[in-house]
C-alpha cells in the first residue's frame, strides 16, 4: 500500500499540512488561507485576532502549572511562491497544491511549488494550539500575510497584537542550524520607455529561448553558480547587437522578484545578410555556456526562425535594452567577513517585461549591512538611469541584527543538545527574514528562526526532508515545555 502523508511523523503535523496544501495561498491573496485559519480558531474555542493588514494570531493559555513562563510567539507566513514548471496548467488561486512522498523527502505532484515555505510552520503552529500533551508557558500564534513578495503583513502589525516578547520563526531551511540574523533587501524597478518602429523588407526573425535552469532562492541560493535565463539569453542578443545590430521585437524572462529566472524568451529581426553570422554565433555560444556553466546540467538553448513581425524596437532602444541588461548587476557582490562563507550583499535581476510602450525590468538587491545594501541598490539605479529609464525604489526591510547574548538562543542550543548530542550551527541568512520587521513593531523581542530542512525554495523543485520535519518538532516541543 502507498505511504500516506499522515503516516509520517508527527502525523497530526502532516495532517495539518495536507490541510493547508487544499487551500489556495499565493502572496496577496491570502483571504481563504485566513479564513480557514480563523475557522480553525473558532471551532477549538480559542482567541484569535485578526488586523487590517490581514495577520491573524491565535492564542492559547499556558498549560496548568506553566502560567509563570514567559510568553512564547510561534511565527509563519501564510502564503507561498507559486511556481510551476512550463505547461502553466496548475491555477494557484483555484487548485489544491499536491503533496507527494518520494523516498525521505516530500514535494509537489504536477511541478508546482510545494509552499513547504512556510506551510509546514504554520502546520507546526496548528499542532502546537491543538496538541493536549505539549506543556508549555502562554503561546502566540503569529500568521503574517504577503511575506514572498513584500513582507507587507509584518510592515502593517501593530504594537500591541502580540504579548510575547520572545518569538520563534519557524521559517528557515536547515536542520540543526538556527539563525540569529537576517539580510535587509529592497527592490529596484527600470520602466524604460521602448519605441517601436516598423520592419523593412529583407529583414528576418528568430526566436531565442533559455530555460531548463534551477532557479531557486534569490539570496539564499544566489551563491552557487547558477544560470539567470535572462542574462544568458540577453548575452547572446548583445554580442549580435555589438558586432551586427539586431531589433529586438519582443523579450521576456523571469516572474517572481525573489526567484532567479529560470526562462527567457525574445523575438528579434536582423538583416538576411547576416543569417548564417546569426547561427554561427549562437551555435558557439550556446556550446561554451553549456561548458561553463555547471551548475547547470538541464539547461536548453534554442534558436527557431518565425514570421517576421511587423514591428520591433528601433536600433537605439534595442542597444539601450540589451546594454541595459547586460550591464545590470547580478550574484554576488561581497562576501561577509565578519561571519566567513555568507553571503553578504548581493543582487537578482528577477523580470523583464513589454508592457505595451514600456519596458519593466525588476530586481532585488540584499545585504547585512545597510549601507551595503543601499550602495549597490544605487549601482543598480545608476545602471537604470544611464539607460534613460525611471527609476523606482521600494522601501525595502530592515536587516535583523545578531545578538549571540540572547536568553532565547541559549534555552534552544541547551535543548538541541540535550536531544541531538551537539549544539546547533548558529548563523545568519542571506535572506530576508520578517524578524527585521518584528525588531522595528516589537522593541526588545528576542528572536531565533528555526525550521526543518527544505530545499529548492521558491521552484517546483521545492521539497521538504521528512524526518528533519519529526526532529524539528520535537525540538520545538522541548523548547515549548522548558523555556
Ligand atoms: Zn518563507
Amino acid at each position: 500500500m502507498e505511504k500516506k502523508l499522515t503516516d509520517l511523523a508527527p502525523g497530526a503535523l502532516w495532517g495539518y499540512f495536507e490541510e493547508i496544501c487544499r487551500v489556495p495561498r499565493p502572496s496577496g491573496r491570502e483571504e481563504k488561507i485566513m479564513a480557514f485559519l480563523v475557522d480553525f480558531a473558532r471551532r477549538r474555542g480559542l482567541e484569535y485576532r485578526a488586523d487590517a493588514a490581514g495577520n491573524v494570531v491565535i492564542r492559547k493559555p499556558a498549560t496548568k502549572g506553566r502560567e509563570g513562563a514567559p510568553a512564547v510567539v510561534l511565527q509563519a507566513h501564510a502564503d507561498m511562491v507559486c511556481e510551476q514548471d512550463g505547461t502553466g496548467a496548475h491555477d494557484f488561486d483555484r487548485d489544491p497544491i499536491m503533496p507527494v512522498i518520494d523516498g525521505e523527502w516530500v514535494k509537489a505532484a504536477g511541478g508546482t511549488t510545494l509552499g513547504a515555505d512556510d506551510g509546514i510552520g504554520m502546520a507546526a503552529c496548528m499542532l502546537a494550539l491543538t496538541d493536549k500533551s505539549l506543556r508549555h508557558g502562554p503561546l502566540e500564534c503569529l500568521f503574517t500575510v504577503d511575506e514572498e513578495r513584500g513582507m507587507t503583513g509584518a510592515f502593517g502589525l501593530q504594537e500591541d497584537f502580540v504579548q510575547g516578547r520572545m518569538l520563534l520563526n519557524l521559517d528557515s531551511e536547515d536542520e540543526g542550524e538556527v539563525f540569529i540574523g537576517c539580510a535587509g533587501g529592497i527592490d529596484t524597478t527600470a520602466r524604460l520607455q521602448g519605441k517601436s518602429a516598423p520592419v523593412s523588407p529583407g529583414f528576418l526573425a528568430a526566436r531565442v529561448e533559455v530555460s531548463g535552469l534551477l532557479g531557486g532562492h534569490s539570496g539564499d541560493d544566489i551563491n552557487k553558480g547558477r544560470g539567470n535565463a535572462i542574462k544568458i539569453l540577453n548575452r547572446f542578443l548583445w554580442m549580435l547587437n555589438e558586432a551586427e545590430g539586431v531589433r529586438v521585437a519582443r523579450l521576456e524572462g523571469g516572474d517572481k522578484r525573489n526567484a532567479i529566472p529560470r526562462e527567457a524568451r525574445a523575438v528579434f529581426v536582423y538583416d538576411e545578410r547576416w543569417k548564417e553570422r546569426v547561427a554561427s554565433t549562437f551555435n558557439v555560444y550556446a556550446a561554451t555556456t553549456r561548458e561553463n556553466l555547471l551548475a547547470e546540467p538541464g539547461i536548453r538553448l534554442m534558436l527557431d526562425t518565425v514570421e517576421t513581425p511587423a514591428r520591433a524596437l528601433d536600433e537605439a532602444s534595442t542597444t539601450t535594452l540589451l546594454r541595459l541588461l547586460h550591464g545590470c548587476p547580478h550574484g554576488v557582490f561581497a562576501m561577509s567577513l565578519r561571519v566567513p562563507g555568507l553571503v553578504e550583499t548581493s543582487a537578482n535581476l528577477a523580470s523583464v517585461r513589454f508592457e505595451d510602450e514600456e519596458i519593466v525590468v525588476a530586481t532585488s538587491q540584499r545585504s547585512d549591512v545597510e549601507s551595503e545594501k543601499m550602495n549597490v541598490a544605487g549601482a543598480v539605479s545608476s545602471v537604470f538611469r544611464l539607460a534613460g529609464a525611471r527609476v523606482e525604489q521600494s522601501d525595502g526591510y530592515p536587516g535583523w541584527a545578531p545578538n549571540p547574548g540572547s536568553a532565547l538562543l541559549q534555552v534552544v542550543a541547551r535543548s538541541h543538545e540535550r536531544l541531538f548530542g551537539k549544539p546547533p550551527v548558529v548563523r545568519s541568512i542571506h535572506a530576508g527574514l520578517e524578524c527585521g520587521l518584528f525588531l522595528e513593531k516589537f522593541p526588545g523581542m528576542d528572536m531565533i528562526s528555526f525550521g526543518p530542512t527544505l530545499r529548492d525554495a521558491h521552484s517546483p523543485r521545492e521539497r521538504v526532508h521528512a524526518p528533519s520535519v519529526e526532529r524539528w518538532w520535537r525540538h520545538l516541543v522541548d523548547i515549548l515545555e522548558t523555556i
